[in-house]
């Protein structure tokens, strides 16, 4: 397994959409792997393949908080939103690609998700609480959409001004 470097906002690559996965091969499982370990190691509870520069609609989290719970490290491959609940949520969301940033993000509070596994079958869920915080999150991400995106233009420039002053100290360094 090896660590991949999280791309920084603004990049193109982060406003791509992803092309779905058509081949379930050892490439494949070694991404799945490598995203889940730098996904651990930052640390995150949710990473999309566009974020470690792949163009693939393949997501990998876990959203276990508790600090004695086993970790549910989970693939995602090619998911579709099936179902939203009518009742929304509302979580203060960050994310790898916008270090130290937070902001509030509506969504519906649950959602059932249908995806291909590693194996290439088909897997169904209905994800609530920060699962579906974060899975909505995620999925997002393979449209080339951001948290960020969420939020009023001028709240939004904001942030995107701090992370280009942010990858400008980053190069310089
Ligand atoms: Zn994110």
């Amino acid at each position: 397994m090896a660590l991949k470097s999280i791309l920084l906002h603004p990049d193109p690559r982060l406003k791509a959409t992803a092309a779905p996965v058509t081949d379930f091969d050892k490439t494949l499982a070694r991404l799945a792997d490598d995203m889940l370990e730098t996904m651990y190691d930052a640390p995150g509870i949710g990473l999309a393949a566009p974020q470690v520069g792949v163009g693939k609609r393949l997501l990998v989290m876990d959203c276990v908080k508790e600090e004695n719970s086993a970790p549910r490290p989970m693939v995602l491959i090619n998911p579709e939103v099936t179902w939203v609940s009518e009742e929304r949520n509302t979580y203060e969301e960050g994310c790898l690609s916008i270090p130290d940033q937070y902001a509030e993000v509506e969504r519906p509070a649950e959602v059932e998700v249908s995806w291909l596994d590693l194996a290439g079958a088909q897997q169904t869920e209905r994800f609530g609480g920060l699962w579906a915080t974060c899975v909505q999150h995620e999925i997002d991400h393979l449209n080339g959409k951001l948290f960020i995106d969420y939020l009023k233009p001028l709240k939004r420039q904001m942030i995107t001004r701090k992370m280009v002053k942010l990858k400008r100290e980053k190069a310089r360094a």
